[in-house]
């Protein structure tokens, strides 16, 4: 059975026009499915009953299921989404004053390994399907609009105003589906959402950049974590593939088409490995040519990660010197950490196809 939620609008319309049906449909199936959240054909009362009954035969609406909802302390949300039997992956609702914000799993697992993140340790099962990606937006958006007494068909305020991917996965390695999840985002008939407020963060898969620039630009975040090849190469693998010079190269490319004029550079805050006075100077050195922010990420701990998060008087003059240096730097707050949805505590239930997490994989085999 054909699942509807793994097209975007345009392929929903091939997929009409393949059964001898007009393409517009696909606009109003979308509606339904997305900006409504109804799954039943049966109560999509603008489609023919004949269309509607030919798809109960062929086709399917299917969300995957939720196993575990949880809230912190601080409001933060977290799903956690079975993908199969075996695996889940987590998404993650963070509330703020001026804005919602959903953290969007990519993969099962992440096939980079980068040292510090607990997704990487686990390794990689596989990528998630369009369904399971655009699926994790279904859920939390249902989810919260029933919380707050909304009804779905009629217009209310957004309550996820802000989608990023930076929850399990590499979201460049799992492009089409990606991407294709993406336009669904974007799409007026969905969720609407501007291509400002949809972030994708990329440890930087160079050829990848380029291509999302022309297929998708979104606002960028790149996770650059060291302002020199030798430590990036250490604690983000995909370095020696990519290395920091191209890296650069391609944020700036990223940004003759992107939606914003600035790439967003995270860096995770390692006591007393990339956070000493000297990486803010190099880090200044690295990023001159290219306009940016920078977010900078306490290290969030997990079992056995051999690191520890950078004291935060460290943090202040680091910050401080890229400030000075006429940067706007925000220092991310760590948010549901009591319920392990910080940053790169995001776990979920992984499979490791790769057993990378007993034999460390080449990167020449990503
Ligand atoms: N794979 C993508 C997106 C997911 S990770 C990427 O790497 O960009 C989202 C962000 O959380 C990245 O910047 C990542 O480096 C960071 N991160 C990973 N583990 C972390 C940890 N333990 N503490 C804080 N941030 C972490
Ligand atoms: Fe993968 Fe991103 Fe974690 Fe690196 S930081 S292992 S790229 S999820």
């Amino acid at each position: 059975m054909i699942n509807l939620l793994n097209f975007s609008q345009k392929q929903l319309a091939e997929y009409f026009a393949s059964i001898g049906e007009k393409p517009f449909r696909a606009k109003q199936l979308m509606r339904w499915m997305h900006h409504f959240g109804v799954h039943d054909f049966n109560q999509m009362t603008d489609i023919a009953k004949s269309l509607r009954e030919k798809l109960q035969l062929e086709a399917q609406i299917t969300l995957p299921n939720v196993q575990l909802e949880q809230v912190s302390n601080d409001g933060t949300r977290k799903w956690l989404i079975g993908a199969d039997v075996a695996n889940s992956i987590e998404t993650v609702f963070i509330p703020e004053d001026d804005r919602g914000t959903l953290c969007i799993s990519s993969q099962i697992g992440c096939a980079l390994a980068c040292t510090f993140c607990s997704t990487g340790a686990q390794g990689f099962n596989r990528n998630l399907s369009v369904a399971e990606i655009i699926g994790q937006l279904a859920i939390a958006n249902k989810s919260l609009r029933q919380e707050a007494g909304y009804d779905m068909l009629s217009a209310n305020d957004r309550i996820i105003s802000n989608v990023v991917m930076m929850g399990m996965g590499e979201p460049l390695t799992n492009y089409d589906n990606v991407v294709t999840a993406m336009q669904i985002m974007l799409d007026d008939s969905a969720y609407g959402l501007s291509r400002r407020r949809v972030t994708l963060s990329t440890s930087g898969i160079v050829p990848a950049m380029d291509k999302l620039k022309e297929d998708c630009p979104v606002a960028l975040a790149v996770s650059l974590h060291a302002p020199n090849d030798t430590l990036r190469d250490e604690i983000v693998p995909i370095n020696k593939k990519y290395p920091l010079k191209d890296l650069m190269a391609a944020c700036n490319r990223y940004l003759e088409k992107a939606p914003r004029d600035f790439v967003t550079f995270e860096y995770v805050m390692l006591d007393g490995v990339n956070d000493t006075v000297e990486h803010a100077h190099e880090l200044l050195q690295l990023v001159k040519y290219t306009p940016c922010k920078f977010n900078l990420i306490p290290f969030n701990p997990f079992p056995n990660s051999g690191y520890a998060t950078s004291k935060p008087s460290h943090i202040k003059v680091f910050r401080d010197i890229l400030m000075q240096a006429g940067y706007v730097v925000t220092v991310r707050k760590t948010r549901g950490d009591d319920i392990d949805a910080a940053c790169g505590q995001l776990a979920g239930k992984v499979f490791d196809k790769t057993k990378r997490t007993i034999n460390r994989i080449p990167i020449e085999a990503i």
